[in-house]
């Protein structure tokens, strides 16, 4: 399998729960490497971009609301098939229907507030790379 670049975020939700410490480390005991990694408050401009694949979704405004109400740590994972293995550590987008012992069933909320976010396809993720960390 080829060693792949995906980008994680670490929610407003999660961070305030405490649990950075504790979902880094589920990558890292994974295989995955952090190569990359800041935290910041992201702009309603920042969100809204990031997300604007999601614009015409009902959701849309609740989650640049969501995405925008507290730090995030984003950062970039390295590692053989890292998109689809975050993705698995990830679990599903709504917390009742992840598998256990996945980020999402230990640490989310529900569907709205669900701890990560970890890019999907390999375009999405070079996207998503670039545009936190544009010098990589
Ligand atoms: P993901 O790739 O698993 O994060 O899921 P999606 O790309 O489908 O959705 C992006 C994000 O929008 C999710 O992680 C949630 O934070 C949010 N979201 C998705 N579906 C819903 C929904 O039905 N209601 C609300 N409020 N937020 C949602």
């Amino acid at each position: 399998m080829a060693v792949e670049r995906t980008l994680s975020i670490i929610k407003p939700d999660a961070v305030s729960k405490n649990v950075i410490g504790q979902i880094l480390s589920r990558f890292e005991s994974n295989g995955l490497k952090i190569v990359a990694m800041k935290m910041l408050k992201l702009t309603p401009e920042q969100a809204g971009e990031f997300y604007a694949v999601h614009r015409e979704r009902p959701f849309y405004k609740d989650l640049v609301e969501y995405m925008t109400g507290g730090p995030v740590v984003v950062s970039v994972l390295e590692g053989e098939g890292a998109i689809e293995l975050n993705r698995k550590l990830m679990g599903a987008t709504d917390p009742k229907e992840a598998e256990p012992g996945t980020i999402r069933a230990d640490f989310a909320e529900d569907i709205s507030a669900n701890a990560v976010h970890g890019s999907d396809s390999p375009e999405n993720a070079e996207r998503e790379v670039r545009f936190f960390f544009p010098e990589l």
